[in-house]
Order: structure tokens, then C-alpha cells, then sequence
């Protein structure tokens, strides 16, 4: 029988605290851009807390971390929670280090109760999480499901002056680790994140257990029209780069309309000569779609692509579309979404389940291993925004949760 602990809230909430004075901004908030000077303090105060409990600290080839309670029986795959300790540039004190140091609370919970561990527990944080400083977003889960080389990794430049490599910045902090974390044997993975959506809190919900991460296609577009007088030439003669770029953005609201579950946003326009007596000649703008069905993201998407090419032709302006990024929606592993689910109402809290509106670390471990998230409210659905908050009651509720479904893991 599992015994039932309850994590120390005071203590997690002094850790959060503690963390977040970490790259700490005037008006509140954090900046802790990936292997910056602030990750790397972020880095050591975790590094502390995990040598403090007497974790092993594990460190990779991309400065992903593991601190590792390594059970009696170390040949056992071992079960995994964690997130990322880096921040956007405006970020808030939750997204991210809540599912480190809950993790590494339950973890002690766990100790302080005596518990014995025949299973490891690790504690991880990944590197660069966000993609504010290096692109892709998610690269150390990334590389550890083996779906980026330790080349191209190294090569990224960052996306701030002065450019740097991702090599060189990591050897300045001092994170370039030599533990092989991709060869491991994981057991599960499970991660407590904030929503960073509305819907638990519209709802009066507390814990969201989550099903499934959205798909997430991105593509550039580039047009190139004729710049003219936007006085003297007739309407009938233009290419009018410009027009078509806004009967992209339409479109691509017109698309969100007719699938099921579609978003669509277009959050990146540039004109170019941009200026307001000339009729634009070139455009750079974005679409970003997501949809948790496959199918329907596809269809979505080749509909914006054919479309798109038929209004360019008509105006006579030439399209090129690239494709950035097309994550598949990531399905996450029944069994643990039934224990998230027990869990939470044993412990008397309301539960709903969800998708994953936002990327995480754990779509990329469901490659790995059996996976599922844990969501708790956020304020008025803030997040990547200093304002992002989410009251200390559902941080406990969510942790609390999360040790639940540690202690079962370890058992299996
Ligand atoms: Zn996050």
C-alpha cells in the first residue's frame, strides 16, 4: 500500500521564491535566457539543492541536468520528472522552474518519510526550453530523444547581439557535462507545468490532466511585388505585396474556422519599403497552426499553402512559403494519465482533462518513455509575461499530485 505523504508548500514556495530572484526584473518577473550569465546561477542554486539532498548531478554533452536518487536496485529504469529552469525575456517565475523544484520536493518528501527507493527518481532540467535564446525550442529534450545532433546543437547561433555560438556560451557557464543522459534507461516521465491558458480557472478547476500535446506547424512566407507611386497607378496594375500578405491573414482565420479544433495565427509581418505613399513591395510574415487531430492540422495547412499560392498568382506577386517547424501532435501514455487522474481525486481535488496547448519538455520524452503532464490554473491564463501567477494553494494541490504519481511509478 502506498503510504499517503504530503509535500512542505512553505519550502517549495521559498524555493520558488529563492529561484526567482534569479535574473530577478524591476517591475517583478524573471529574465533567464538559455546559458546566460542568470541560467548559469539558476543552474548552480539547483545544482546546490539537489547536492544538498545527496543527488548525483548528471550533466550531458548540451548541459541538460539529472539529479539522481539512485534507488537499491540502480539497474531498474528510473523514473523521471522535471522541466526547464530557463525563461523568455519577459518571463514569469512559474513556467518552468515549478515542475524542477516540485519534482525535487516530492523527491525530498520522499526521503524525509523514509522511503525506500529501489527505482531511481531524477530530478531534470532541460536546456533551453524556450528557444528565446537558441533556436529550435525544447533542444535538450530535443537531443535526448536523439531528434537533433550535438553538431547542430553546438552550431546555433543566438538569436541576440552579440551572436555567439551555443558551444561557446556553454563552456562559459561551465555546463558542458560528459554523462551520456540519452543512453539511459528511463522508466516514465512526469511534468508539473503551469496551463498557461484560461480554462482551469475559468472552470474552477484545479488540477488539468493532460492528454495530449497540440501538433504545431510554422511557416514563412515571403512575397515580392512591385513597389509603385500610391498615388499615380491604377488600381487594376498593382502587385500589391502588401494586399496579399492581408489576404493571407484572412485566410488564415477563415482556415481556423473550418477544422475542427484549428488555431491560426499570423504574428510576424514585415513590409518592406514600408512606407505609407508606396505600394509594398516585399513581405516576410508568419503563420503559426496548431490542432491536437493530425489529419485535420495536415489539411489545414496544404488548404493555407494552395490557397495562399491563388491569391498571390492573382495579384501577380510571387510566393515562396517555408516551412519552419511541423511537430506532430504528441499523444501521451493512458496509464499515466489514469494515475494523474486517481490521484488528484483521491486527494479531493477537481480534475479535467486536456490537451497542451503550449510545447514542453515532455512531448519530446513521450518518445522516449511513458509520459503525461500535470496542469495547474494560471491567473487570467498569463503566461511568458512577468505578470504570470498561480496561487500558492494550486501549486500544492499540483505537487501533491505529482507525488502521487512519483510514489506509484517507483513502484512498478
Ligand atoms: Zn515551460
Amino acid at each position: 500500500m502506498k503510504k499517503s505523504l504530503t509535500i512542505n508548500a512553505s519550502r517549495l514556495h521559498q524555493r520558488i521564491q529563492d529561484m526567482g530572484k534569479i535574473g530577478a526584473l524591476p517591475g517583478g518577473g524573471v529574465c533567464r535566457l538559455a546559458l546566460s550569465k542568470e541560467d548559469q546561477t539558476a543552474r548552480d542554486l539547483f545544482k546546490q539543492w539537489c547536492q544538498d539532498l545527496h543527488l548525483k548531478v548528471l550533466i550531458d554533452a548540451v548541459g541538460n541536468m539529472l539529479g539522481v536518487q539512485e534507488g537499491s536496485q540502480p539497474e531498474l529504469p528510473m523514473v523521471v520528472t522535471g522541466s526547464h529552469l530557463d525563461s523568455v525575456a519577459t518571463g514569469g517565475l512559474f513556467d518552468g522552474p515549478l515542475g524542477v523544484l516540485a519534482g525535487l520536493e516530492a523527491l525530498q518528501t520522499l526521503q524525509e518519510n523514509g522511503y525506500d527507493f529501489k527505482r531511481s527518481l531524477a530530478i531534470a532540467n532541460f536546456t533551453n526550453e524556450e528557444g528565446a535564446r537558441f533556436t529550435p525550442d525544447m533542444m535538450g529534450s530535443l537531443y535526448i530523444k536523439k531528434g537533433i545532433s550535438q553538431q547542430e546543437i553546438y552550431a546555433a547561433q543566438s538569436i541576440q547581439a552579440p551572436h555567439v555560438s551555443f558551444e561557446s556560451a556553454l563552456q562559459r557557464i561551465g555546463y558542458q557535462g560528459k554523462n551520456k543522459l540519452q543512453d539511459l534507461p528511463f522508466h516514465s516521465f512526469v511534468e508539473l507545468h503551469i496551463e498557461q491558458g484560461p480554462i482551469l480557472e475559468q472552470e474552477n478547476i484545479t488540477i488539468g490532466v493532460v492528454e495530449k500535446v497540440q501538433g504545431i506547424y510554422w511557416t514563412e512566407f515571403h512575397l515580392k511585388g512591385v513597389a509603385n507611386h500610391a498615388g499615380t497607378t491604377p488600381m487594376h496594375l498593382r502587385h500589391d505585396a502588401g494586399y496579399v500578405a492581408a489576404e493571407i491573414a484572412t485566410l488564415a482565420r477563415k482556415i481556423s474556422q473550418q477544422f475542427a479544433g484549428q488555431v491560426a495565427t499570423v504574428g510576424m509581418m514585415q513590409f518592406s519599403p514600408n512606407l505609407i505613399n508606396v505600394v509594398p513591395q516585399e513581405v516576410v510574415f508568419t503563420v503559426d497552426l496548431r490542432n491536437t487531430n493530425h489529419d485535420l492540422l495536415e489539411q489545414a495547412y496544404q488548404s493555407l499553402i494552395t490557397q495562399a499560392q491563388e491569391l498571390a498568382n492573382k495579384e501577380g506577386v510571387t510566393l515562396v512559403a517555408k516551412s519552419l517547424v511541423q511537430f506532430a501532435p504528441v499523444d501521451f501514455d493512458a496509464g499515466i494519465i489514469d494515475k494523474v487522474e486517481h490521484n488528484a481525486q483521491n486527494l479531493g481535488y477537481t480534475t479535467r482533462r486536456m490537451p497542451s496547448g503550449a510545447g514542453h519538455d515532455a512531448q519530446m520524452m513521450a518518445a522516449i518513455c511513458p509520459t503525461s503532464m500535470i496542469f495547474v490554473p494560471s491567473v487570467a491564463g498569463i503566461s511568458h509575461n512577468v505578470k504570470e501567477f498561480t496561487h500558492p494553494a494550486h501549486i500544492e494541490a499540483g505537487t501533491n499530485v505529482l507525488l502521487g504519481v512519483i510514489q506509484e511509478l517507483l513502484e512498478e
